[in-house]
């Protein structure tokens, strides 16, 4: 039994590393508006190309101490952190009586929801193929589950009660109060997983969002007028919709 789970956890490493680190690639290009067909990925300091050895998930990260093997400037811990969560993402897929045990709508809405949550924090972008991809991934969903038609028409009432909102706020505040892109994320949130996780994702973002723009205000490290990224609290939001911690129970038991 242990020898299995080692076994798994091996194999979640493995293939979750290598998808981190395809995720890191994407976060990066995404940011930086590069194309995402480039060949080979460079260090941002010093342009140098990226050899085979410095590409190794966590393991690269660990060896180089954080730093660029040609310029030595340190890398953003966010490569580790990613090439870490994504095997926890795996492993979930893979774990017996999980939460998410071989569902793999989960596993693609996770993995583009990681994505998304670090190119939101990064640099205040929810590029439109990825969310774009968990629009088309929820139709899919929800059209083999025979529910697309309520789906489409609860989704549709969101993206207008939404845009109104959104219009609705922009006069009072005469600025940008959340973004087209967040929008659409809570669109395919709910035809991905119905109005209710939609609606108390939303929730939790503003509630969650409300409390970090006032902490920041206090320290004086921001203006009211000053934008915060929305769409990591959204992503928050989806998990503590889930009821989190019943997921997280099982694995820190287990372990
Ligand atoms: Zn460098």
């Amino acid at each position: 039994m242990l020898n299995d789970m080692f076994l798994m956890l091996g194999f979640c490493v493995l293939i979750g590393g290598c998808f981190g680190s395809f995720a890191n690639m994407l976060i990066y290009r995404l940011c930086s508006e590069q194309s995402l067909m480039s060949a080979r990925s460079i260090c941002p300091h010093c342009q140098s190309k990226l050899r085979l050895r410095d590409l190794i998930p966590i393991v690269s990260f660990l060896c180089l101490r954080g730093c660029c093997g040609s310029c030595k400037k340190p890398i953003l811990k966010r490569y580790l952190l990613v090439e870490l969560l994504t095997p926890i993402l795996f492993f979930f897929f893979l774990y017996p009586s999980s939460f998410m045990t071989f569902n793999s709508h989960y596993l693609i809405f996770g993995y583009i929801i990681l994505i998304l949550f670090f190119t939101d924090l990064e640099s205040y972008l929810l590029p439109l193929p990825l969310t774009s991809a968990l629009v088309v991934l929820g139709i899919v969903v929800s059209f083999l589950d025979g529910i697309l038609f309520s789906r489409l028409m609860v989704s549709l009432l969101i993206a207008m009660a939404l845009l109104s909102f959104r219009y609705i706020f922009n006069r009072i505040y005469k600025q940008d109060t959340f973004g087209l892109g967040d929008i659409i994320l809570l669109v395919a949130i709910a035809l991905n997983f119905g109005w209710q996780i939609c609606v108390s994702s939303f929730y939790c973002a503003v509630i969650l969002g409300g409390c970090y723009s006032l902490v920041l205000i206090l320290l004086k490290k921001r203006s009211r007028k000053d934008m915060i990224p929305f769409g990591p609290f959204i992503i928050i939001g989806i998990l503590c919709s889930f009821k989190f911690l019943e997921i997280a129970v099982p694995f820190l038991l287990f372990t």
